[in-house]
C-alpha cells in the first residue's frame, strides 16, 4: 500500500521550546521524519548553517518567492520574514514520508487553510495559568516591550482552539513521548486506511 506521508505542524507561542522538542524528536530516531527547512530574512546566527537551519535570503529574494507562489505560508515576525517552501513539502508527502514544520502560529493557521489534512499540534507552556495571571494583573511599571510580548503570547495562546492536539512542554521527554503517540495513532486512523486503499485501487 502506498501511504501518503503526514504533514505534522508543530507550533505554539514564541519561547515555548518548539525547536528543542523538534530536535529531540529527530535525534531519538524512532521514526524517519523529514524536516521542512524554512526560508528567512533574519541574519544567520553563529553556529547556524545555511540550507540546514534555514535558507537565508535577502528581502528581495524572499519577496520574489512570495510573488512566485513558492511558499506554503509565510509571516513577518519581529521584523523578518519566515516562510515554508511549498515544493519540498508536497514532494515529501507524495513520496510517502512524514514531514515536520516547526513554525509560529500565524503561519500554522495559513497551512490549516491550505492543507487542512495536516496534524496541528500546539505546544503549550507548563505555566499557562501563571502567564495569563501575570498579564491580567500586570503592574503599570512594566516596560511596554514586556507588555507587548505578553499580549502577543496571549494572542497566540488563544489560537489553540484551531489545533488538533495540545501538548504541554513540562519536560522535553514527555512532550516527545506524547507527540510520537499522536503520530502513531494518526497513522492508524481508519479514514487514512480507506483513503490509501482507494488510491491503490485507482493505480
Ligand atoms: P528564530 O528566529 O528564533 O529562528 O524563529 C523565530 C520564530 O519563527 C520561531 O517561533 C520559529 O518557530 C518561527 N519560524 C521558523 N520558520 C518559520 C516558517 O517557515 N514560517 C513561520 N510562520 N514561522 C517560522
Amino acid at each position: 500500500m502506498t501511504e501518503k506521508g503526514l504533514l505534522i505542524v508543530l507550533s505554539g507561542p514564541s519561547g515555548v521550546g518548539k525547536g528543542t522538542v523538534r530536535q529531540a524528536i529527530f535525534s531519538q530516531g524512532e521514526r524517519d521524519f523529514m524536516y521542512s527547512i524554512s526560508a528567512t530574512t533574519r541574519k544567520q546566527r553563529v553556529g547556524e548553517v545555511d540550507s540546514e537551519d534555514y535558507f537565508f535570503k535577502s528581502r528581495e529574494e524572499f519577496e520574489s518567492m512570495i510573488k512566485n507562489n513558492q511558499l506554503l505560508e509565510y509571516t513577518e515576525y519581529v521584523g523578518n520574514y519566515y516562510g515554508t517552501p511549498i515544493d519540498y513539502v508536497k514532494k515529501t508527502l507524495n513520496e510517502g514520508n512524514d514531514i515536520f514544520l516547526e513554525i509560529e502560529v500565524q503561519g500554522a493557521m495559513q497551512v490549516k487553510e491550505r492543507m487542512p489534512e495536516g496534524i496541528f499540534i500546539f505546544l503549550t507552556p507548563p505555566d499557562l495559568t501563571e502567564l495569563e495571571s501575570r498579564i491580567l494583573n500586570r503592574g503599570t511599571d512594566e516596560s511596554p516591550i514586556i507588555q507587548q510580548r505578553m499580549e502577543k503570547a496571549v494572542e497566540e495562546l488563544n489560537l489553540i482552539r484551531y489545533y488538533d492536539y495540545a501538548v504541554e512542554n513540562d519536560t522535553v521527554q514527555n512532550a516527545v513521548k506524547n507527540i510520537l503517540a499522536i503520530i502513531q495513532s494518526e497513522h492508524l486512523k481508519v479514514s487514512r486506511f480507506l483513503e490509501n486503499q482507494l488510491t491503490d485501487e485507482k493505480e
